[in-house]
């Protein structure tokens, strides 16, 4: 069996929608992983927003402006009056259910209920246009598998016990819709895997029902060389490992939500990167064994600040960097990138939910000092290749950028910069036009 997910353009409109059932509608069994239709999360954040500030108007306004694009997709993706009035009353219960939340209380719980309604839709009306279309299809909801633990990591046990209850309850299944991105909590609340989470999902599910490969359906041929919105002339990657796709995801490659690789990788099972608009494109292939490449490709994660703590009297006492991180594990912040010196450690974290508290404790060991506004520029490959003067071309290629922080060696597969996110753009044309040249 396959994982096919697909992305909020590739379902971004009625049009699409269709395309994307001539697709999957092959013969094979498969479970159909969905987004909301491009657009739709946003406009959702944008209402939570209004209404977290009470803005109840603007809130109001913008719903009805969403029902409304809706009522127009209804239209244009069913032909039948049955199918027609199903899709309507549809879109009339979600749109009721987010306008209810028009009052006084409006909390992180009501943000996430808000959140996941984009899903359910498109889920729902690819259901309806399977269905009118004269194709077996079947929805189940992933708010009845997908769970995440108290520290928000998928709940394997519990999704691989469920997932495959729902698909024992529907007998003699082919095709099988469901949403990405949403799930529950511990406390059995609506939540979600983060924004960009539907690959996740698709990845979580692959793995719980053994699925010989994993899909990610999206608008472009694959994992480029660089970010192709920064940079001009990259082109698709054939092949990438596990560990050079998590690396890329992970420091900033868009395409693949940040530890969408990881439970593909733990179960081995193959990640195909395919173009919904060019279905033919070879795309991308994620598995374990591939030739090894110095240089695969660039990355680049913004919103990065650095912590620098000096210490003359403790740095080279053991311990000194335990209790160091302690005080970031206390503060559930994960760090990116470590440095350090003889009088001193750096390192960069990209969430700062924490930073005050985390700063207050860090002062008790040394000079603090926090600075935000930093990139992570990451060149990806497999430096284990018996390749030398890598890091050369590398650092010869940031000639003309201030760089303010570099990790070589943390894994095989990954050279990382900081940066001046000013200096993103430079630095990653600057690599691109230097390195693939070399390597
Ligand atoms: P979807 O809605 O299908 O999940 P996304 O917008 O999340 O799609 O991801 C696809 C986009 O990722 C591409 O359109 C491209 O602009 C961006 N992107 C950033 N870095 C890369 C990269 N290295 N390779 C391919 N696409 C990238
Ligand atoms: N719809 C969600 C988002 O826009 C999840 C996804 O598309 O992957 O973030
Ligand atoms: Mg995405």
């Amino acid at each position: 069996m396959q994982v096919l997910k697909f992305g909020g353009t590739s379902v971004g409109s009625p049009e699409r929608i269709k395309e994307v059932a001539r697709l999957i509608d092959d013969g094979k069994p498969k479970i159909v992983v969905l987004s909301a239709m491009s657009g739709t999360t946003n406009a959702l954040v944008e209402i939570s927003n209004y209404l977290y500030k009470k803005n109840f108007d603007a809130a109001s306004e913008k719903i009805s402006a969403l029902e409304q694009k809706y009522f127009t997709v209804v239209d244009e993706l069913l032909s039948t009056e049955k199918y027609k009035a199903l899709g309507n009353d549809l879109i009339k219960g979600h749109f009721g259910y987010i306008r209810s939340f028009v009052r006084d209380m409006f909390t992180m719980y009501e943000e996430k209920e808000i959140l996941a309604q984009g899903e359910q839709i498109s889920t729902a009306l690819m259901n309806y246009y399977l269905q009118e279309s004269g194709r077996h299809s079947d929805l189940i909801s992933a708010l009845n598998f997908m769970r995440i633990d108290k520290n928000g990591e998928p709940d394997d046990y519990y999704i691989r016990e469920n997932i495959n209850r729902e698909l024992r309850q529907l007998g003699d299944y082919y095709l099988v819709i469901t949403q990405g991105f949403i799930c529950r909590n511990t406390m059995g609340k609506v939540d979600n895997l983060q924004r960009g989470g539907s690959d996740y999902s698709a990845s979580i599910i692959g793995a719980a029902v053994d699925a010989e490969e994993i899909q990610i359906w999206t608008d472009i041929d694959g994992m480029h060389t660089n970010d192709p919105r920064v940079v001009d002339h990259t082109h698709a990657i054939a092949e990438l490992s596990f560990d050079e796709a998590a690396e890329l995801a992970y420091f900033g490659a868009k395409i693949l939500h940040p530890t969408c690789v990881v439970p593909a990788k733990l179960a081995n099972i193959p990640v195909r990167i395919k173009n919904t608009l060019e279905p033919s494109a070879a795309g991308t292939i994620i598995k374990k064994d591939v030739p090894k490449v110095p240089i695969r490709a660039i990355a680049a994660k913004d919103g990065i600040t650095a912590i620098k703590i000096k210490s003359d009297r403790m740095l080279m006492a053991h311990g000194f960097l335990r209790k160091v991180f302690e005080i970031f594990e206390t503060y559930e912040t994960s760090i990116d990138m470590v440095t350090t010196s003889e009088v001193g450690v750096s390192v960069t974290i990209d969430n700062t939910k924490n930073l005050e508290p985390i700063l207050s404790e860090l002062r008790k060991y040394g000079t603090v000092e926090a600075e935000g506004d930093y990139v992570i520029v990451c060149v990806v490959g497999d430096l284990s290749a018996q390749v030398n003067g890598i890091a050369a071309v590398v650092l010869t290629a940031m000639k003309n950028i201030p760089i303010r922080m570099i990790s070589y060696g943390g894994s095989n597969y990954n050279i990382s910069m900081l940066v001046k996110s000013e200096y993103k753009k430079q630095a990653l044309q600057d690599l691109s036009k230097n390195i693939f040249k070399e390597f």
